[in-house]
């Protein structure tokens, strides 16, 4: 058995019940191989692997708060700590019904090589609750997030831990945390980033996983003798990521004519109209259907399926696994020509598979959604120095980020003659400097 499939089984093994994470895991480790093969003495002798797949430190705890009734709630708490061998800790906090332990694992490893690949010195982390902003007011977000806040604060720091949001966690959310942890710390930091810009956030930022998902795209487009103009592109999620997907891959002039959220797709054959999706879910917090009641000629579908939509460009944008074989062969029959992750890790392993064989170029989440990590990487750097840039200033720096991120994932691939396996090119780029400042550090 290689060094590879050893790690993998013993993952499988002492992580019961987390299959996201072991699915996580089995794409790096399967990438990996080809590089592990070659250093297999050194590497085995250090434990490199065994090192990888296991947290630094887990923090997990009680989330006690008060609801509008009176009723005392409680939820889960986590922090999961992966690897500081580039920088301190780095990695978003995700609010949602469904977040547990191994999804959080899943999260921050995928995190470790996505930092890796910006250039910037951060390492992986992620974080969360089983808490669902969904429905609740404002008062009883405020309340969690304090709570939450009381207990994380003991582990987190400018120079230690930076969490930032995800799915869930918003500007509002991140304003809550921000003002408990200043209030019980005493500090006025960079501890949080997508802050809102009055206290400390950069211009940018909230466009940036979106934008620098296009940004990667576009490059691949480049690449391949093409361009967005003209294109038809399908989104899913109506979230942060999707929505400056939409707008992005708007202005280089594609039409988006699908956006989603977890009860069904809209379909606009004449393009999103980016005003109407921005007041629903930014403004009102609304569900996507109300965009087919005010926008003539759309229409609404319920459920998942938008892939059998017909287009050039799917982004997915919205959870994990939410690309499924069935997914895959749907966008093959139809004539996409490209895949790009502004999820993490949306599609599922059989359905890369497919679109990889079936000719799909396919860029994975962990270099085409680094864009949001690398802006909150220039928000920590602006917090440090007591500046901002302008908005031209970060958007120019992100895209040259991207950029770099697709020279880096294309010539790793072409120097393991797997040319065109952008998966195989990120993973194999995120590990080699990982790889490298670990074992400089020595065992630790
Ligand atoms: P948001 O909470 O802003 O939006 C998530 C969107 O996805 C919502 O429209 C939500 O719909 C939809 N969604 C969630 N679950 C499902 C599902 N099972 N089926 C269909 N739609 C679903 O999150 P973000 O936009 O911030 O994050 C989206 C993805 O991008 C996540 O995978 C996240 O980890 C990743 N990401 C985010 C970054 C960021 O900077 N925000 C950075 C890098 C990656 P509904 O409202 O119905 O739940």
């Amino acid at each position: 058995m290689s060094y590879t499939e050893e790690v993998y089984e013993r993952v499988v093994k002492q992580n019961p019940g987390e299959p996201e994470f072991h699915q996580a895991v089995k794409e790096v480790l399967d990438s990996l191989k080809v590089v592990i093969d070659r250093n297999e003495e050194l590497y085995r002798k250090l434990s490199i692997l065994e090192r990888l797949v296991e947290p630094e430190r887990i923090i997990s705890f009680r989330v006690p708060w008060v609801d509008d009734n009176g009723v005392v709630q409680i939820n889960k708490g986590y922090r999961v700590q992966f690897n500081s061998a580039i920088g301190p800790y780095k990695g978003a906090l995700r609010f949602h019904p469904t977040v547990n332990q191994g999804i959080l694992k899943f999260l921050g490893f995928e995190q470790i090589f996505k930092n890796s690949l910006t250039g910037l010195p951060i390492g992986g982390g992620k974080g969360g609750s089983n808490f669902d902003p969904k429905g609740k007011s404002d008062r009883e977000v405020m309340a969690f997030c304090q709570s939450f806040m009381t207990e994380l604060c003991k582990y987190i720091g400018a120079d230690t831990d930076v969490p930032a949001g995800d799915i869930g966690v918003g500007g509002r959310e991140i304003g809550f945390l921000f003002g408990q942890y200043k209030r019980i710390r005493g500090l006025y930091e960079g501890v949080l980033t997508g802050k809102g810009l009055t206290y400390g956030g950069s211009l940018i930022r909230t466009q940036a996983t979106g934008y620098g998902v296009v940004y990667i795209t576009d490059e691949i487009l480049k690449a391949h003798g093409d361009s967005f103009e003209g294109k038809t592109v399908v989104v899913t999620g109506s979230g942060n990521v999707a929505i400056y997907a939409v707008e992005k891959a708007t202005q280089l002039g594609a039409k988006v004519v699908s956006v989603n959220d977890s009860n069904g797709y809209v379909y606009d054959p004449n393009g999103i109209d980016i005003a109407v999706l921005k007041d629903i879910k930014e403004v009102k917090r609304g569900r996507i259907k109300e965009y087919a009641e005010r926008v003539p000629g759309s229409t609404y579908t319920e459920g998942t399926g938008s892939w059998t939509i017909k287009c050039d460009i799917y982004l997915p944008c919205a959870t994990q696994n939410e690309l499924p074989l069935e997914g895959a062969k749907a966008l093959v029959a139809n004539g996409c020509k490209y895949v790009s992750e502004g999820a993490n890790m949306p599609t599922t392993l059989e359905a890369t598979g497919y679109l990889q064989e079936n000719g799909v170029v396919f860029m994975p989440g962990k270099a085409a959604n680094a864009g949001g990590v690398a802006t909150s990487a220039l928000e920590m750097s602006q917090n440090s120095m007591r500046l901002s840039w302008s908005a031209e200033e970060v958007d120019a720096k992100l895209h040259d980020i991207m950029k770099n991120i697709f020279r880096k994932v294309d010539d790793a691939a072409k120097r393991y003659d797997m040319e065109g396996n952008y998966v195989v090119g990120a993973n194999i780029a995120g590990f080699e400097k990982v790889v490298e400042a670990m074992i400089a550090q020595g065992i630790c």
